[in-house]
């Protein structure tokens, strides 16, 4: 019986819708001209080609000598090569860093929060599970969602990001919850669905506005949020919260959820269907 369920964070509660506009913007302050549809196409170029670069078995944040923003100085550094733009100032890492601290950055989706009530309502434990660094917390604060879960583990904070079965267990041990009693949700077939198999937990993947989510580490998870370029031709949902999904062949042939709206009802299913089963 599913006792608990986590979720990814970035294309699964949340997105940066203005995530283009926000570097066009700070940057324009500090006298690098872009304009937003080249900076969104950037960002998401510079996010996988870093991840390329990143030693799998470590948070790539907390593995930086300076932490987070150091990482994050780095991944702007980069950004300007590739525009062929005088290299940013710290002050201009800063201030995006700081930008992206705040809830003001980000939009929750909407049916978010009523999934999020609907499914404690029913007594299921709650988590996150993100490859994010230390300013996740407060995101989740500032966007009222952060009240909403048990446990909210992260990658920096743990030291290795998804799909690493380690991020999983550590969150599985703050929600006092076996693996085969939890469901991940999340929009990345690699961090998301094939991490949480080999963890030992079912799970689930979103596929929002048709999105191609075959892209692993690389483009989707980004803590900036909408690095995705590609589009892809995923077809209809089929909604399988199903324990079967315990292999990466078979979840790679899941088409997945389009927005988290039936979640409770299939947990719900699922509950009934194991509970008839077992008695
Ligand atoms: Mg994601």
């Amino acid at each position: 019986m599913i006792q608990a369920v986590t979720f990814d964070v970035t294309h699964t509660l949340i997105r940066c819708p203005r995530l283009g506009e926000i570097y066009s913007e700070v940057l324009g302050r500090h006298g690098v001209e872009v304009a937003p549809p080249e900076a969104r196409r950037l960002i998401g170029e510079v996010w996988r080609e870093l991840a390329c670069s990143a030693d799998p078995s470590c948070d790539r944040f907390s593995a930086h000598p300076e932490g987070p923003r150091g990482w994050w100085q780095r991944f702007l550094e980069r950004f300007c090569e590739r525009l062929e733009a005088p290299p940013p100032t710290r002050f201009a890492a800063a201030e995006l860093f700081y930008r992206f601290a705040s809830g003001d950055a980000w939009e929750v989706y909407p049916e978010v929060p009523a999934v999020l009530d609907a499914l404690r309502d029913r007594g299921l434990r709650l988590g996150v599970i993100s490859n994010w660094d230390t300013r996740l917390p407060e995101v989740l604060r500032q966007l009222d969602l952060a009240r909403r879960f048990d446990a909210v583990v992260y990658s920096s904070a743990v030291g290795v990001e998804k799909p690493d079965s380690r991020i999983f267990r550590r969150a599985l041990r703050e929600l006092g919850v076996e693996s085969r009693a939890a469901l991940h949700i999340g929009d990345s077939r690699l961090e998301d669905v094939e991490g949480a198999i080999a963890a030992g937990m079912r799970a689930l993947l979103l596929v929002r506005g048709n999105r191609d989510p075959v892209s692993g580490r690389a483009s989707v998870g980004s803590p900036l949020g909408e690095t995705d370029t590609s589009r892809g031709s995923v077809g209809s949902p089929l909604g399988e919260a199903d324990t079967s999904l315990r292999s990466p062949a078979r979840a790679a042939g899941t088409k997945g959820l389009q927005d988290l709206s039936p979640l409770p009802a299939l947990v719900a299913s699922r509950r009934r269907s194991r509970g008839a089963g077992s008695s």
